[in-house]
């Protein structure tokens, strides 16, 4: 699930993006609406939490900008400010949540695993390929009848793959869809997924294509 976070407060950036890594979330951050709008017409992030109050813009305008664009993405609307009028115009202006600052991180993870909820429950079709269902909704690959349980980073890989076959994946996009911007990864850790997940499907499922990435393809 990837999640852009928009928050001038440099030091509680830092510690939402860590406590979202822990939990397995991949998390861009930038400071600024004009930041924002931009990562977000460069690759449209599933979850945006969006700080009412940038330097640079009002964060509802952010979402009126990103509503007008038809942007998908899910927006919870963090704020300092006067609650109830915040909430009002933040959910009129298609805002899915809302929190208020000071905030609990157990809130917030509860809050985000809802709308993470929503996000899986658009796409709640399973995905098969071959010998191998995806389940989408409870994060468990099938194959002969037997159900793998995947670690979050295993399965965003896999539903990578497996939702565009026949589509070669470069390792670097592959990387974008995993990890946030500047996260320390090892070099070969896209390598490292593939190996495990390679171990737990059918022989040859995740094929390689030399120099170039990998690819599932419909038998
Ligand atoms: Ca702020």
């Amino acid at each position: 699930m990837q999640i852009l976070l928009v928050e001038d407060d440099l030091s509680l950036a830092d510690g939402l993006r860590t406590a979202l890594k822990r939990q397995g979330f991949s998390v861009n951050h930038v400071a600024t609406g004009k930041a924002a709008l931009q990562a977000i017409r460069a690759e449209q992030p599933e979850i945006i939490i969006l700080d009412l109050g940038l330097p640079d813009m009002d964060g509802l305008e952010v979402l009126r900008q990103l509503r007008a664009a038809d942007g998908k993405s899910l927006v919870m609307v963090l704020t300092a400010r006067d609650a109830t009028t915040d909430k009002v115009t933040g959910l009129d202006r298609g805002a899915d949540d809302y929190l208020g600052k000071p905030f609990d991180m157990t809130e917030l993870l509860a809050r985000l695993r809802a709308l993470e909820r929503r996000v899986t429950a658009v796409q709640t079709a399973d995905i098969t390929i071959g010998a191998v269902t995806l389940d989408i909704l409870r994060h468990k690959a099938c194959t002969g009848g037997h159900d793998i349980d995947l670690p979050r980073r295993e399965f965003m890989l896999l539903k990578a793959l497996m939702e565009h076959p026949g589509h070669i994946h470069s390792r670097q996009s592959l990387e974008s869809k995993l990890y946030g911007w500047g996260e320390e990864l090892a070099s070969n850790s896209i390598e490292v997924h593939i190996h495990h997940l390679r171990k737990k499907l059918p022989e040859d499922f995740i094929k390689t294509v030399r120099g170039v990435g990998y690819t599932v393809r419909d038998a």
